[in-house]
């Protein structure tokens, strides 16, 4: 059994309040996953005690988009069965996972925010209250002085996402978003995408990716790591594909395990609060294996 969370890949060193969140998601779902529960579960409940949290770019705490309205999106897959669910610029829903969750069990796989609220508000999720006037001075502030969107890129991410195996052998994998900030209406990122932000199958192994969506997407970065979890070390697996996307220009950071639980957590980026679970404890640090060199290794044998 393994769970692991991560709170975004950023330049920006993480607050000891988010390490903290992390390892209370971790412990939450971790529990969940001993007493039985199956992955996605652990998957959903660890991203929503962040989504709730409102401190990470997810649920509660998501960015504004240039408009001053926000859009989440959020992701869900299983391994078992490849069934997943996707919610697409979801306003005024706090839990976006729980929609992507219960649009995984309906016949669909993604939904936007008209269709996905619906089904939201029928199950009855938490509702999002108006951004407060803290948010929208951020967001003013930061459409003064960013000239060009790319510029939130380098520096900013705190998207959140998990992965797990159960009991059973299951894998699956999830992730959270309020974009990037700013960011224009409309625009999507890799986050609601299967295959680009997650991507879970038994056969291969599990995959949560966050950073800079569009070099995510044009990479299909989820689905690559995937399958080729099949074949190489999780290590192996990630790393010529982070390097890919580095090379295009492009920052990203990864939670990869494959069927068996050996795992990685690696980053272009100076940071990514992350932490894993196992039988042994918990584990919670600022930053995990940098691609471009130093920082700490973590590939599980
Ligand atoms: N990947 C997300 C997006 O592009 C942002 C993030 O990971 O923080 O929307």
């Amino acid at each position: 059994m393994l769970l692991i969370v991560h709170g975004g890949a950023s330049f920006r060193k993480p607050s000891r309040k988010s390490l903290e969140k992390i390892a209370t998601a971790l412990s939450s779902g971790y529990q969940l996953l001993r007493d039985g529960a199956n992955s996605r579960d652990a998957v959903v409940h660890s991203i929503k005690i962040l989504e709730d949290s409102g401190i990470f770019n997810a649920g509660l705490g998501g960015n504004l988009q240039s408009d001053g309205t926000m859009r989440l999106d959020a992701s869900v897959m299983r391994g078992e069965d490849l069934r997943a669910g996707s919610v697409i610029n979801l306003e005024g829903i706090r839990n976006p996972i729980l929609a992507a969750s219960l649009i995984m069990e309906s016949p669909h796989v993604v939904m936007t925010n008209r269709g996905a609220h619906c089904i939201a508000r029928k199950e009855n999720l938490p509702l999002l209250s108006k951004p407060n006037a803290y948010k929208l001075k951020k967001l003013e502030r930061s459409l003064k002085s960013h000239r060009y969107l790319s510029r939130f890129y380098q520096k900013y991410f705190s998207t959140v996402g998990a992965v797990a195996l159960d009991l059973q052998g299951n894998l699956a994998a999830g992730s959270s978003t309020g974009g990037v900030p700013a960011m224009l209406p409309g625009r999507v990122g890799d986050t609601p995408l299967i295959g680009a932000g997650v991507y879970a199958d038994n056969a291969s192994g599990a995959v949560s990716c966050t950073g800079m969506g569009e070099y995510i997407i044009r990479l299909s970065l989820a689905k690559e790591i995937a399958m080729n979890l099949r074949t190489f070390s999780p290590l192996k697996a990630v790393v010529p594909s982070l390097k890919r996307l580095s090379s295009l220009g492009g920052e990203a950071g990864v939670l990869a395990i494959n069927r068996k639980g050996r795992f990685c957590i690696i980053h272009t980026t100076e940071y990514m609060p992350s932490g894993y679970a196992t039988k042994r404890g918990i584990c919670v640090q600022n930053s995990f294996k940098r691609i471009s060199g130093k920082k700490y290794a973590v590939d599980s044998k």
